[in-house]
C-alpha cells in the first residue's frame, strides 16, 4: 500500500481580452512553489505553497504558424502545456502503469482556465489529449508479446445532480440520470455507463469528440462557452501479463485513470445567473460544497481530527459519490487549481486557494490493482 497526500498544482492564466481592454490589475505572483496573492485595497497579502506554480500568466510567445504558446525566452518563467504534462500527466500514467487508480481533477472559477489545461484549445494541447497519446506511444514501444494491454474509455457528465453517459446520443438520454452502484468488488459505479474499447490514439480521439459534444453547455456572462456541468473521463488500462514459457496468463493490473473537469465553483450571483441558470448554479454548488465539506472531512481525518463516528459525506452528491474512490481512498490524485490574476476576481482566487490548501493536506492509501490468473 502506497500512502500519498493528494498533490496539488496552481495554474494563473494570462489576462483575457477583456481584461487587458479594462487595464486589469493583476493581484497573483509566483516564486518557486510559493503563490502570493494580494489585495492592495486592504493593505493585505497572502503566501500559500503547493506541489507546483505554474505561471501561464506572461513570458509566453505564440508560434505564428501552430498557434502554440511556449517561453518567449530562456528567461521566462511562462509554463507550457507539455510542462504541465510533463509533472502532472507523466506521473498520472506512471501510476496507472503500475496498477494504481488515479484521478486528477480541475478545480476554479468559469473562465479561471480548468479546460485549458484538462483538454486545451487548438493545438495548445491539454494533459487529456496528451495523455492519451502517450498512453498509446507506450503500448506500441513495450510490443511486448507476453503483456497484453486494454484500453477504454467512458464519459460523464453531472448536470443539475443527474448523471448522464455523454457517449450515449443525447436522444437516449435517461430521465432523472443513471443510477449510482455500490458492490464490494468494483466499488462505486455508475449503471449502465457506455464503455468504449479503443486500440489507437485515433480512435479515443473520436470517443472524447463524440463525449464533448454531448456535453451541456450555457451561456453564462462569465464565459459564454463554458460549461455548467462536471465533466468525469475515466480511462480504463488493463495488463494482462502471460507466462513466456506456457503462454498461460498470469497476473492481471487493472486501473482507472479518471480526468475530471469540474464546473465553475463561483458562486451564483456573480455570473448574472436567473431562473434555470439559477436553479442549475445552486445544484452545481450542491455537488461542489459538498466537495467541499468531503475534503475538509478528509483532511480532518489525514490528521486523526475526525470525531469518532463522524462520516465522510460522500453520498450527499452524486459528484463526491462518483468520485469517492479518488477522493479518500484507493488512488493517487492530483488537484490543479485554477486562477485568475485580476483583482477583479480576488474573492474567488482566495476561495480556490484555501481549497487547494485544504485538499493538499488529503492523505490516500492506494494499493495496486492486481489479479493472479488461475
Ligand atoms: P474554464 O474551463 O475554467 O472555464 P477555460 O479553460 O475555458 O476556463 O479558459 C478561459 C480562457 O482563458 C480560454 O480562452 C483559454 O484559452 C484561456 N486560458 C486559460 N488558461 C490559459 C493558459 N494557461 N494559457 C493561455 N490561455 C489560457
Ligand atoms: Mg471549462
Amino acid at each position: 500500500m502506497a500512502a500519498s497526500a493528494v498533490k496539488v498544482a496552481v495554474r494563473v492564466r494570462p489576462f483575457n481580452n477583456r481584461e487587458r481592454e479594462e487595464g486589469a490589475e493583476l493581484c497573483v505572483d509566483m516564486k518557486g512553489n510559493m503563490t502570493k496573492v494580494w489585495n492592495r485595497e486592504q493593505g493585505t497579502s497572502r503566501e500559500f505553497f503547493f506541489d507546483y506554480s505554474y505561471w501561464s500568466h506572461d513570458g509566453s510567445r505564440e508560434d505564428p504558424e501552430t498557434g502554440v504558446l511556449t517561453k518567449d525566452g530562456p528567461g521566462s518563467r511562462y509554463a507550457d502545456q507539455q510542462m504541465v504534462f510533463n509533472d502532472i500527466g507523466i506521473g498520472v500514467l506512471d501510476n496507472a502503469w503500475e496498477g494504481y487508480h488515479c484521478c486528477l481533477f480541475a478545480y476554479g472559477q468559469t473562465g479561471s482556465g480548468k479546460s485549458y489545461s484538462m483538454v486545451g484549445y487548438g493545438n495548445n494541447k491539454g494533459i487529456i489529449p496528451i495523455a492519451c497519446e502517450e498512453i498509446f506511444r507506450r503500448i506500441n514501444d513495450r510490443a511486448s508479446p507476453y503483456i497484453e494491454c486494454k484500453v477504454a474509455a467512458s464519459m460523464l457528465e453531472i448536470y443539475n445532480e443527474q448523471v448522464q453517459d455523454l457517449l450515449q446520443p443525447p436522444q437516449n438520454r435517461v430521465k432523472g440520470g443513471l443510477k449510482i452502484r455500490e458492490d464490494p468488488k468494483r466499488g462505486v459505479f455508475v449503471e449502465d455507463q457506455t464503455e468504449e474499447v479503443c486500440t489507437s490514439y485515433e480512435e479515443i480521439s473520436a470517443v472524447l469528440d463524440k463525449g464533448n459534444k454531448s456535453r451541456t453547455v450555457a451561456a453564462t456572462q462569465m464565459n459564454a462557452t463554458s460549461s455548467r456541468a462536471h465533466t468525469v473521463l475515466t480511462i480504463s488500462f488493463t495488463q494482462i501479463f502471460y507466462d513466456e514459457e506456457t503462454g498461460k496468463p498470469l497476473n492481471r493490473k487493472q486501473s482507472n485513470i479518471n480526468l475530471v473537469d469540474l464546473a465553475g465553483s463561483e458562486r451564483a450571483s456573480k455570473t448574472g445567473a436567473t431562473g434555470d441558470r439559477l436553479q442549475e448554479g445552486s445544484n452545481i454548488n450542491k455537488s461542489l460544497s459538498t466537495l467541499g465539506k468531503v475534503i475538509t472531512s478528509l483532511a480532518k481525518r489525514s490528521s486523526g481530527q475526525l470525531g469518532k463516528g463522524e462520516v465522510i459525506p460522500y453520498r450527499e452528491s452524486k459528484l463526491t459519490r462518483i468520485l469517492q474512490n479518488a477522493l479518500g481512498g484507493n488512488s493517487m490524485t492530483t488537484m490543479i487549481a485554477a486562477i485568475s490574476p485580476a483583482t477583479f476576481n480576488y474573492d474567488e482566487t482566495m476561495s480556490t486557494l484555501r481549497y487547494a490548501d485544504a485538499v493538499k493536506s488529503i492523505k490516500n492509501a492506494a494499493v495496486i490493482n492486481e489479479t493472479p490468473q488461475e
